[in-house]
């Protein structure tokens, strides 16, 4: 159900790569989850939002990439599902240590270090103030951690799923190779599904779109951006409609 509060709930997307040194051997920057830890608070203390992370991976493993190279891509996926566990602790670890509520619930049982992801408690914590960090996918292979946060998005009644991630929004191209790629303020989810844009999956798309769930794209390199995503500022791309 939708939160009974007014305040905003809000599914917020970490891409693994945001949680790795560009450059570094080391998979996860004690530093930068430091540094979205402090941003996370901010946003809570400001009383306004409730909020769900979905974490991804890919600072670990890739499924798709490793079934490119002769893995069994059902195996390939597991994997890639344990990676966001790491990743999920380690933010948690962060997020307590600074006196911010939070629980990590898993969806595949790992009792031992997280709560096994049960929706009506999910709700609940997030309606109680407390930030529950989702890790290890839908639980289930073949799907991304983009499609993780438009499902649990869908569930929780969100009201926006917040992508951060290494570019500033949805481009025409990909302005790392193109320097004429076209960047959009506002994009319907239909022209981001039939023209194919990279920057988020078309599963996650489609089921944000069904569920009438706006999905904001922004640059979480730049310092302050997820605090102000998180209390509702207009950056990035809004992908809706
Ligand atoms: N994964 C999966 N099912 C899910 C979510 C993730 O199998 O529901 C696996 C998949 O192999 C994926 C990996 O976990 O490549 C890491 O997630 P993702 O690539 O989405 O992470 P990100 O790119 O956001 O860091």
């Amino acid at each position: 159900s939708q939160s009974p509060s007014s305040k905003r709930r809000v599914i917020l997307k970490l891409s693994g790569e945001a949680l790795r040194e560009i450059g570094s051997t080391d998979n996860i920057s004690p530093e930068i989850v430091d540094r979205m830890a402090n941003e996370v608070k901010e946003a809570m203390g400001s009383g306004k939002v409730e909020l769900g992370i979905v974490v991804g991976g890919g600072n670990f493993w890739r499924g798709a990439a490793a079934s490119a190279r002769g893995m069994d891509r059902a195996t390939a996926d597991y994997v890639g599902m344990l990676a966001t566990v790491m990743n999920a602790l380690a933010l948690q670890g962060a997020l307590e240590h600074k006196g911010v509520p939070c629980v990590v619930q898993s969806a595949i049982e790992m009792k031992n270090v997280a709560e096994t992801f049960i929706r009506r408690k999910a709700v609940r914590h997030l309606s109680e103030g407390r930030v529950v960090i989702f890790a290890a996918g839908t639980g289930s292979p073949f799907f991304s951690t983009d499609t993780t946060a438009a499902l649990r998005a869908s569930e929780m009644s969100a009201n926006v799923v917040l992508k951060a991630t290494m570019v500033d929004g949805v481009y025409d191209s990909d302005p790392k190779k193109n320097p004429d790629a076209k960047r959009f303020d506002r994009v319907t989810f239909r022209e981001c599904i039939t023209r194919q844009f990279q920057v988020m999956d078309s599963t996650a798309f489609s089921l944000c779109m069904d569920n009438h769930i706006p999905i904001v794209i922004f640059d979480l390199q730049k310092p302050g951006n997820v605090a102000a995503a998180l209390m509702g500022a207009e950056i990035g791309t809004i992908v809706d409609g």
